[in-house]
């Protein structure tokens, strides 16, 4: 047995993540600063620490699923109270797997590892449905050498796990692949309503795209416009799926990543600035395909 895991940050992942981890045997205390986020964790039958740092003392593992690498970073090193770095048992693994900022998923590493722990990034895909049915998918940052007692944990709760690299590379990849998606999908829907301009049908564009140059997820899987793939969030009037306010986050951490390294991108920042002004203009609790309905209102449709 790995021993005890603290899982802190028990939101819409997190909460049947852990879950999923005290089902499979695991010896799971969870935390959360929301009272309504532990109660309704309790009710699922996890038991629940009354602060983080009471999860933390004696556990083997420290599980974090929060909303950013500023609420992570000041856990690790506390506010007012002793930080989870300090009050842990030496050599605990602190795994993770929030989407957060490469360089503050560097910087917590740097100061678990200096505080004498281990450290992993842990960033999944796969949204609320994969979390509740295990098959997430993990893009891990970690030592090699602490990859088995990872896997063992990472495999109850996703499908398929990629060891990215060290330290910040599983934060790295998951904001490559979305920086892709976000562009990708403004592409697929600028595509869809130069279709219906053109007097396309959208069934006769998918037909062309999905077998020709133009394919991607965005189009086979998530096709913005209903009908071609009846599963696709277009369908349901845009009910997330991937709500744009997390493309919107996931694209701003692409931006400063963009930043930090000096890539010339262009899509990338424009990306970023579409998703930010689809968010807070109503699109935040919709699915981020829903971004065509902006297009065509914009177009005078
Ligand atoms: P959420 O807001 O539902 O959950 C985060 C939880 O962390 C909240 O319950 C909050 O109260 C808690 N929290 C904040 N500070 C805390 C602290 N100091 N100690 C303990 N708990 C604390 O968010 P979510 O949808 O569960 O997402 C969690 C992470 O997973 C985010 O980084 C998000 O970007 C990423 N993610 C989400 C999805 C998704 O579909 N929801 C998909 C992939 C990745």
């Amino acid at each position: 047995a790995p021993g005890r895991i603290a899982f802190l940050g028990l939101g819409h992942m997190g909460e049947p993540m852990a879950v999923n981890l005290l089902k499979a045997g695991f010896d799971v205390v969870g935390f959360d600063v929301v009272p309504a986020a532990v109660a309704a964790a309790t009710a699922a039958g996890l038991p629940c620490a009354t602060t983080a740092a009471e999860a933390a003392t004696g556990a083997a593992i420290v599980l974090t699923m929060f909303p950013s690498g500023a609420i992570l970073l000041d856990a690790y090193r506390g506010v007012d109270t002793p930080g989870l770095l300090e009050v842990a048992p030496p050599n605990t693994l602190f795994l993770d797997c929030s989407t957060i900022d490469v360089a503050q998923a560097r910087e917590a590493a740097e100061l678990a590892l200096a505080a004498g722990h281990r450290s992993a990034d842990a960033p999944v895909s796969g949204g609320v449905v994969g979390a509740e049915a295990g098959t997430l998918t993990f893009m891990i940052g970690a030592d090699a050498s602490d990859m088995d007692q990872i896997t063992v944990l990472l495999e109850v709760m996703g499908k398929k796990l990629v060891h990215c690299g060290e330290h910040g590379a599983g934060q790295a990849a998951k904001i490559c692949n979305n920086m892709l998606l976000g562009i990708s999908m403004i592409g697929a829907a600028e595509a869809f309503v130069l279709g219906e301009k053109l007097g396309l049908s959208h069934q006769a564009l998918y037909d062309v795209i999905s077998t020709a140059s133009g394919q991607c997820w965005a189009v086979t899987t998530n096709c913005p416009v209903p009908g071609p793939v009846p599963t696709s969030p277009a369908n349901r009037d845009y009910v997330p799926g991937f709500a744009g306010a997390l493309m919107a986050k996931d694209l701003g951490l692409a931006l400063n990543a963009l930043e930090n390294t000096g890539v010339s991108a262009q899509l990338g920042p424009l990306a970023a600035q579409i998703y930010r002004q689809f968010s807070d203009e109503g699109g935040a609790g919709r699915d981020f395909s829903g971004i065509i309905t902006e297009i065509r209102k914009n177009s005078g449709n």
